[in-house]
């Protein structure tokens, strides 16, 4: 069993990756769900929505998130009735809410609300919410605190930003199966997703570090940066408020006290050598992925990096493919 701790667009890439080289049925994903938001009283989780619909085989490869091929009649509808409309719900993403808050309302977890959706796409994976308890990203700007969406999806994250904080997390209990997902993993691996926003939340929740530090499996993480940038998104401006280095550097700085491997860029081969100085190990490879072989590349590396010999075997010459575990 491989674990995976994830946000919504880098994680899903690399989450789509992980299911070509692996069956699904051996990963776990720990989603983030500090940036969840009530939206037109619909609860709404972006992260979980991006990996589900990605093991599912929905996500719009396009936009990284929503619902390939998905129409936006209601958010127009919406939009005529007055009503806000700066968070893009499509249609098919609209139903996923509806059953989801439906659940919820019945009193449901969001982890039981999750399988269930899950189960009904067809995911073979199991997804895991970071925690059942509501777990809020606060962002701080001269403005005042805006929820991540706000900042992120509302502003265009044009608000410099003072500290990042994440409400509740100090009361949250990790969700069902979490901490047993991380310390008995045969490797844990942290998706290139946002180290302060999307990684933050999870590592915020009480137990859910000291799980990683306990970990059996190796850990290793990807980096989102390359060449001191985000490939996307505002994790330099978001490290950098939590003093963090936009670099790999201050990647391995947030997860110092569990890491094994840091994965990053071949542009980044000469921090990698200062990193490895300070006794890390550091695999640097093709970390951008543009089309499907490089997310499976960089999964297939991901997983030789840690626990080699849980890659989906190769076909045979007859096209047979020998079954997963066995000799
Ligand atoms: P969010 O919840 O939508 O913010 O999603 P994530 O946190 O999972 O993903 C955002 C992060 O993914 C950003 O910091 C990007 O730098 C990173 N990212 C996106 N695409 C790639 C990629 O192809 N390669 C790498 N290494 N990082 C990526």
């Amino acid at each position: 069993m491989i674990c995976v701790l994830s946000g919504g667009t880098g994680g899903a890439k690399f989450v789509d990756g992980l299911r070509q080289v692996m069956p699904a049925e051996e990963i776990t994903i720990i989603v983030n769900t500090g940036d969840d938001l009530l939206w037109w009283g619909l609860y709404v989780s972006p992260d979980i929505d991006s990996i589900t619909y990605v093991l599912s085989g929905m996500l719009s490869r396009e936009r990284g998130w929503g619902v390939r091929g998905d129409t936006f009649l209601c958010l127009q509808a919406m939009g005529q009735l007055g009503e806000p409309t700066w968070f893009h719900t499509g249609d098919r993403d609209l139903a996923v809410h509806l059953l989801r808050s439906r659940l919820l309302a019945e009193g449901k977890t969001l982890s039981e609300a999750t399988s269930i959706v899950c189960g009904k796409l067809g995911v073979r994976a199991r997804i895991l919410p970071m925690s059942n308890s509501r777990v809020e990203t606060r962002v701080d700007t001269p403005i005042g605190e805006l929820s991540f969406e706000e900042y992120f999806v509302q502003r265009w994250y044009q608000d410099p930003v003072n500290s990042v904080r994440f409400a509740g997390a100090s009361d949250a209990e990790p969700a069902p199966g979490v901490i047993e997902a991380i310390t008995s993993a045969d490797a844990v691996l942290i998706a290139p997703s946002n180290p302060v926003t999307s990684i933050g939340p999870i590592l915020a929740v009480p137990g859910i570090r000291d799980a990683l530090v306990r970990a059996r499996g190796k850990i290793a993480a990807v980096s989102p940066i390359v060449g001191n940038a985000p490939v996307a998104g505002p994790a330099g401006i978001l490290m950098a408020a939590q003093g963090l280095p936009s670099s790999i550097a201050g990647v391995a700085q947030a997860y110092e006290d569990f890491l094994d491997v840091l994965i990053c860029d071949t542009r980044d081969a000469r921090a990698a050598d200062a990193i490895r100085k300070g006794g890390l190990r550091v695999q640097c490879t093709q970390t951008i992925m543009r089309s499907s072989d490089d997310k499976a590349a960089l999964a297939r590396e991901a997983l030789t990096v840690v626990a080699g010999g849980l890659l989906k075997d190769e076909p045979a010459a007859d096209g047979t493919v020998p079954r997963f575990g066995q000799p």
